[in-house]
């Protein structure tokens, strides 16, 4: 039932001792649907559904959730986003909590925004800030202290305002590229910024506790910087703080500063999110002409409950935590195997048919979504800071503030054995270590059976393929290139594409990297950035191949 792979992931910490996969759904099914129980439900039918949707590898909840369901501390949330002040007891208080969720194996975004800049006078001692970028060093080092007891490596994400003093130090910091490697970082970007950089005028960078203005900038110079920054080694991302403050379904309770670290889940100052994925390469119909939307919408119905169900059995690592998280119950189901699907369905990755796909398959998502946090509302009650939210005047009651994210799935895409969130296939093969260390080439399995089914797999492929990972330059005819286009092949634009079109259609954001190829200019990256942030999506990353001397994914194999 699992691949080779997903069992060296599983046996390397989410399986206890003696524990196999299937005691490992039932573990954790068994755990979620004890929620059941309180609010009246079915239990047993409960954690059969739920067992079902993650043995057949049709839905998984993120890591956390495996590892931990049913321990005393069954700390299940992958994302967690904390305040930073400034002042030194808060700021080192912050840094502490964060040491807690990262032991217990979550992720934790920070702004740093309102720190006062380097050089400032500090009242109390008459000394000199030293500025954010300081406190992100003593954050990076902790976290790398900590990730020796913790259950996985721990993971962070920074955010500085565009506006902010030290915010060229903040884009820079990253030259040197031994350090800071705990912290994905990115830009906190606001609309009079992208204005001042489409009217080539200068911007105010101010003062965060005066509000004064300490320097003006040319808002094109700062803008060039980031994209010149993340054309060498793709830091800084850019965070639309606007745009994914016109979507904040509870302005009442506060603004979003930051997401979590890979950018998906914009939270509230202590909110938590558990996320979860429906693996769309087990949403083929069976005609293999589409999407089976029945079946779709009963894996999204059942992973809503589940999810809402998780909130109730979570363990809180701080009691602020556990009440910001509570009073608006947001949930981020999401979506993996979607680049299998299209080639599945013959579809190519970069073309409209596919971006329409990914807005029809989370309009639907979404939709069916909300329906049954509705559905649990009538039963168990709408998220307790409902009265003010968006939803009071518009579609009424609901269970949970948000209820789809679309998160990278970098561990449970490989436990299913499908793509990952919404990125198209990195390489068509993989290498493999076997046992005496020995390295093995496989093929992916979606791309064997679509090359297979129509008698293309030929010895000269194949071996194209596990050379290059890719079959560019194979005689493969032209349709058949652009269905197994890799991400580096596939045109930009068409990255973005699917980012906004899934955006669109999803509560949260959408953790997705623009890859580019290795000729792209500084210039390039910067209209991937403008036209990211016209298309409405929340935040981008890129990454042009081969720009840090390290990747961690290679394309092909070495023969
Ligand atoms: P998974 O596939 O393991 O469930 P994802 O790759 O989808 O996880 O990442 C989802 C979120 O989980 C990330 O955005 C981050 O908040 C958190 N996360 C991922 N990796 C780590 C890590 N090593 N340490 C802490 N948190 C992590």
């Amino acid at each position: 039932m699992l691949s080779g792979e997903a069992m060296t992931v599983l046996n390397a910490r989410y399986l206890r001792e003696g524990e196999t996969p299937e005691k490992m759904f039932w573990r954790v099914a068994e755990y979620v649907a004890e929620a059941e129980a309180f609010h009246g439900g079915d239990k047993q039918a409960a954690c059969q559904e739920y067992y079902d949707i993650m043995a057949g590898l049709e839905f998984l909840p993120n890591s956390p959730t495996l590892m931990n369901a049913g321990r005393k501390q069954a700390q299940m949330a992958a994302c967690f986003v904390l305040p930073v002040d400034d002042s030194l007891g808060d700021i080192f208080d912050t840094l502490k909590h964060a040491a807690l969720i990262h032991q217990s194996g979550g992720g934790t975004g920070f702004s740093f925004s309102r720190i006062r800049p380097k050089g400032d006078r500090i009242s109390g001692t008459n000394g000199l800030a030293s500025g954010p970028v300081s406190f992100l060093h003593v954050y990076d080092a902790a976290t790398e202290v900590v990730r020796q007891g913790a259950v996985r490596r721990g993971a962070n994400m920074a955010v500085l305002r565009v506006d902010h003093p030290d915010i060229e130090e903040f884009i820079t910091v990253k030259r040197d590229r031994t350090v800071l490697n705990n912290f994905n970082l990115s830009v906190g970007i606001t609309d009079a910024f992208m204005a001042a950089v489409a009217q080539d005028r200068s911007f105010a960078l101010v003062h965060p506790r005066t509000g004064r203005t300490v320097r003006q900038v040319p808002a094109r110079r700062l803008f060039d910087l980031m994209a010149a920054m993340a054309w060498e080694n793709g830091e800084p991302g850019l965070f639309f703080l606007d745009t994914v403050n016109r979507a904040n379904p509870t302005p009442h309770l506060g603004i979003f500063e930051a997401p979590n670290p890979c950018s998906e889940q914009p939270l509230l100052a202590y909110e938590s999110c558990v996320l979860g994925s429906v693996n769309l390469a087990k949403m083929v119909a069976a005609d293999g002409q589409g999407l089976d939307y029945d079946r779709l919408s009963g894996v999204v119905r059942r992973a809503v409950r589940f999810l809402d169900n998780v909130i109730d059995r979570n363990w809180y690592p701080l009691p602020a935590v556990a009440e910001a998280t509570l009073r608006t119950r947001k949930i981020g189901l999401g979506i993996m195997g979607l680049a299998d699907l299209f080639i599945m369905l013959d579809i190519p990755y970069g073309s409209k048919q596919a971006v329409l796909l990914t807005a029809d398959i989370m309009r639907f998502i979404t939709a069916e979504a909300r329906r049954e946090s509705a559905r649990l509302a009538a039963k168990r009650g709408p998220f307790p800071a409902y009265p003010g939210s968006i939803y009071e005047h518009s579609i009424g009651p609901v269970r949970n503030a948000t209820v789809t994210t679309i998160a990278p799935t970098g561990t449970i895409s490989i436990i299913a054995n499908c793509s990952s969130g919404i990125e198209p296939l990195f390489a068509l093969a993989f290498s493999r270590h076997v046992l005496g260390g020995q390295v093995l080439a496989s093929i992916n399995p979606t791309v064997l059976a679509y090359l297979d089914k129509r008698g293309l797999l030929t010895a000269d492929v194949e071996e194209a393929i596990k050379r290059q990972g890719s079959v560019r330059n194979t005689g493969l005819a032209y349709h058949v290139k652009q269905v197994l286009a890799t991400a580096h092949e596939i045109r930009p634009v068409w990255h973005v594409a699917h980012l906004a079109a899934a955006q669109r259609y999803t509560d949260n954001a959408v953790s997705k990297t623009v890859n580019l190829p290795h000729k792209v200019t500084p210039q390039d990256v910067a209209r991937i950035f403008s036209l990211a942030y016209r298309s409405g999506c929340k935040g981008v990353t890129v990454y042009r191949d081969g720009s840090r001397n390290q990747q961690v994914l290679v394309q092909g194999v070495a023969a």
